[in-house]
């Protein structure tokens, strides 16, 4: 198609998520006739992410110190952790002021189809965080569709002898969904409204 650095450049848009052939040129074009001072912010924002982000080490959320800003938090109580799928669910929970507790984060959902199982997931870093008798709820915020219900299904089993009460959102989550994409009022309530399991 294109010869040289416009076409490495469009091949690896092209490998970004949600990012078509068409998007992929558009956006190279874009670059390419762009501002440079843009262009070397855009580059060092790319560069930064990878060199400052890591992961928190208490409840694997993206963080740029030891541990992530609402882990450091003092304000919120640590008895109740609340179990999601990615650090984009924290952000859309965050953004339903419903919730003061602490987050766990599993990195994604059992799914036997693509060979994901507990073993790949931070689910025995949940079960030590839990063995540290400060917890009395766990809150299953995984996502309502197939593997996020297999998911809590499978935290409930293990946690639930542990004496810890489960609970997991209720309904009023589009089923089949994503998390992410359910505005703040339907997660909101979803968050009240969950029940034990
Ligand atoms: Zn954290």
């Amino acid at each position: 198609m294109y010869e040289g650095a416009i076409q490495d450049l469009i091949d690896e848009l092209g490998r970004l998520p949600g990012v078509g052939p068409k998007s992929a040129q558009r956006i190279a074009f874009h670059v390419l006739s762009a501002d440079p001072a843009d262009i070397n912010r855009l580059a060092g924002a790319l560069r930064k992410v990878k060199e400052l982000v890591r992961f928190c080490t208490s409840c694997y959320n993206v963080a740029e110190s030891e541990q992530c800003r609402i882990c450091r938090d003092p304000r919120r109580t640590d008895e109740v952790i609340c179990v999601v799928e990615e650090p984009k669910d924290v952000v859309a929970i965050e953004r339903t002021g419903e919730f003061r507790g602490r987050y766990h984060v599993l990195g994604g959902a059992i799914n036997p189809l693509e060979g994901i199982g507990p073993d790949n997931l931070r689910i025995r870093e949940l079960m030590t965080r839990l063995g540290g008798g400060a917890v009395r709820e766990l809150i299953l915020a995984t996502d309502p569709n197939t593997e996020g219900e297999a998911t809590a299904t499978y935290l409930a089993l293990m946690v639930k002898p542990m004496g810890i009460a489960v609970t997991r959102l209720a309904s009023g989550l589009p089923v089949g969904g994503d998390l992410e994409y359910a505005d703040e009022i339907t997660l909101g309530r979803a968050f009240e409204g969950r029940r034990a399991v």
